[in-house]
């Protein structure tokens, strides 16, 4: 019998590990929940409700190919290597197949768990890539470094996805037995409704289908504006692996055959957007102490914060006086998803305006969000904080209301979010809509005292 341990690759197609447990098979599978260790990564309820759902949804298609899978509770990831070893001695299992995860606990799960593995000869563990479109520490500059600036990272991953890598997907493994009824999983958590967002394999391919058949042509200029509905909100299936980066990629060139050349904007934007992901989980194996709360950029370590706790609960209740800001965190609070343009408003909000240290705002965004990803999280926050590889640098400060006359312009977007605030005060026009109102922190202000703090970020020499 061979063992598939099951992680954030809740998936049976191009799920490389799987593919090859199946085809040494007869396959079991695995998956452990681990509540204390979830707390302790600020897993949001949300999200642990759609990872209820696609477990579930996992299991009911595995029992079809009549491969069990055996849910096992343990606190943390130090509980398993002992667990898994149990486990296999009860199974009479040698060989357990897995994809391998870019963040640092997870990576020092999987060598606690090999090196029990090899002290006791009994069983080995084999790691397979599924998460990325290229193995991390493949894209490297002439030197043999990783990129530092996101375009040549890019233009390397573009070069290299035209020359040599498959992105055909894996199809998903053939029965094992005859099928069976997996039990129905519960994770005893705290969870928040997630079913806005899809859980199973063929409702996300659905979603991406559509996404690329009527949207992605105009992504490039719808994207940036929060009342369309103009991105794929595929990252909540990514997060958890309900489908992969490469089946994104090898549908979206089924569709746009020249892509890589260039051709067609608005896609090429998107297979953009997938290879920050990307970027930033090359990032991440490279430089794990970034995985452990480390500024990438090391001189930010002398940015003094002012952390002030009242301001911070402010910004979490979406109550700056910053329209665009506040309406964004209700967006967040509510519907536990937040789009792009204005996770990045918020956190230049936070980081600049209010000088609180991007750790809190990571903090808070994984609480709350559905497709909180540490490595994208990360990223995202220490690019708006300038502090991470190729950030914003740290004189390019938001004016939150002109990104949102910019970019909500006629206020529909602050209308739903903020609409119960804004019944309470006289009609606002189109214009009025941006203006703070009883505003936390003047901008201008806010802003000199920015430039003040972020200055010991200037290149020197
Ligand atoms: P689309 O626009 O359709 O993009 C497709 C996919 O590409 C996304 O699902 C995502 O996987 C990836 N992607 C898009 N933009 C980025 C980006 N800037 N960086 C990395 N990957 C990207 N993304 C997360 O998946 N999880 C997070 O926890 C997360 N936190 C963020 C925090 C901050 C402060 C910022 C500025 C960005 C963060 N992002 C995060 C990136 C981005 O905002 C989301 O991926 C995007 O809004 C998700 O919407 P979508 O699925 O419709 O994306």
């Amino acid at each position: 019998m061979q063992l598939m341990w099951f992680r954030k690759d809740l998936r049976l197609n191009d799920n490389p590990a799987l593919h090859q447990c199946c085809l040494n098979g007869p396959a079991a599978a695995i998956y452990f929940v681990t509540p204390s260790q979830w707390q302790q990564h600020d897993v949001a309820p949300i999200q642990i409700d759609l990872m209820q759902r696609a477990l579930n949804h996992l299991s009911h298609g595995l029992g079809k190919l009549g491969i069990v899978l055996h849910v096992i509770e343990v606190e943390t990831f130090a509980d398993i290597p002992q667990q898994l070893s149990k486990f296999c001695k009860q199974h009479n299992i040698t060989n357990i197949y897995a994809n391998s995860e870019v963040e640092v606990d997870e990576i020092n799960r999987d060598i606690a768990v090999q090196q029990l593995f090899n002290q006791n000869g009994q069983q080995s563990l084999q790691l397979y890539q599924a998460d990325c479109l290229i193995n991390p520490g493949e894209v490297l500059t002439q030197q043999g470094e990783m990129y530092k600036v996101f375009t040549p990272f890019k233009n390397c991953c573009l070069k290299l996805l035209r020359d040599r890598v498959n992105l055909q997907p894996y199809p998903a493994p053939t029965a094992q037995g005859k099928a069976i009824e997996n039990p129905s999983i519960t994770i005893a958590l705290d969870k928040k409704e997630s079913s806005a967002w899809p859980a199973s394999e063929s409702d996300t391919y659905q979603l991406l289908q559509k996404f690329i058949d009527f949207q992605v042509e105009d992504y490039h200029q719808n994207r940036d504006f929060p009342a369309l509905s103009a991105t794929s909100q595929l990252g909540p299936c990514l997060a958890l692996g309900i489908i992969s980066a490469k089946q994104c990629v090898y549908y979206l060139l089924q569709a746009f055959p020249t892509l890589l050349d260039g051709n067609a904007t608005g896609p090429v934007i998107w297979l953009n957007e997938i290879l920050w992901r990307e970027f930033y989980r090359h990032i991440m194996v490279l430089n794990p102490r970034i995985g452990k709360g480390e500024n990438y950029n090391t001189k930010a370590k002398n940015i003094i914060w002012l952390n002030s706790k009242q301001d911070f609960k402010a910004w979490c209740a979406g109550e700056t006086g910053y329209p665009l800001v506040d309406a964004a965190m209700q967006q967040l609070n509510q519907t536990g998803w937040m789009h792009n343009r204005l996770r990045m408003v918020c956190a230049s909000f936070l980081t600049k305006h209010l000088l609180i240290d991007w750790r809190w705002g990571e903090k808070y965004f994984k609480q709350h969000l559905v497709d909180g990803d540490f490595a994208s999280n990360n990223g995202g926050w220490q690019w708006a904080a300038s502090t991470g590889c190729d950030a914003q640098p740290y004189f390019r400060i938001f004016n939150p209301t002109l990104q949102s006359q910019r970019f909500d312009p006629n206020g529909k977007f602050i209308r739903i979010y903020l609409n119960n605030r804004l019944q309470q005060r006289q009609a606002l026009n189109d214009k009025q809509i941006h203006q703070p109102f009883e505003a936390i922190v003047e901008h201008k202000f806010a802003r000199q005292r920015a430039l003040l703090s972020f200055s010991v970020l200037k290149a020197t020499g």
